[in-house]
């Protein structure tokens, strides 16, 4: 088993969350196994990242590279989409009343996970494994999974 790893963290899936776990775990330290495949460019989903969350992606040096190619989230409104006879009201707010210019972006994930895909690659800290999690299991001290790789 000389390919078995021992690793502080693993981090299962590389979707945005996945990657963004894997990086702020390396950058605090810690040594992280990534395990999960490669994008493959058809992700026609977005994701809408609050300001606390772009703080985050701006900590890990992401930021400024996805901002010109994201929409800014100015208005949200909240509607009532219930069938009911009596329905609350369409209410609406803009960042500009709590003095932000934005609550967030709207980013899309073809954009967002190969910006942090490329982050991932470029951080000596992270050992990516691009292969599915096939099983796992936690034990007080470890955790163990085993990869479709067979590893
Ligand atoms: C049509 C659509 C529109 C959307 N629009 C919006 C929107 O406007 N705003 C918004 O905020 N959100 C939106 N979303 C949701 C948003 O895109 C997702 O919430 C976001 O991509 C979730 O990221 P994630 O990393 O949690 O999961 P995912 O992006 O789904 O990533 C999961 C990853 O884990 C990997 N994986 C799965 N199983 C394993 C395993 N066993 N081992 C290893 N890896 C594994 C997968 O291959 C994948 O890479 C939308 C979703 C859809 C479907």
């Amino acid at each position: 088993m000389d390919h078995q790893k021992t690793a502080r963290i693993l981090v299962a899936g590389s979707g945005p969350a996945g990657l963004i776990a894997a990086l702020g775990f390396a950058e605090a330290g810690f040594a992280v196994t990534l395990a999960g495949p490669a994008a493959n460019g058809q992700d026609g989903r977005t994701t809408a990242l609050m300001n606390p969350a772009l703080k985050v992606l701006e900590r890990l040096g992401v930021l400024a590279e996805l901002k010109p190619k994201a929409a800014p989230l100015k208005v949200m409104r909240i509607v009532d989409a219930t069938r009911r006879l009596v329905r609350s009201p369409t209410v609406t707010f803009r960042a500009t009343e709590i003095g932000e210019e934005q609550f967030g972006l709207n980013l899309p994930n073809n954009v967002l996970v190969p910006a942090l895909a490329r982050a991932v690659a470029a951080h000596a800290g992270i050992e990516w494994r691009k292969s599915m999690v096939e099983s796992w299991r936690l034990d007080a001290a470890h955790a163990h999974a085993v990869l479709a790789d067979g590893s």
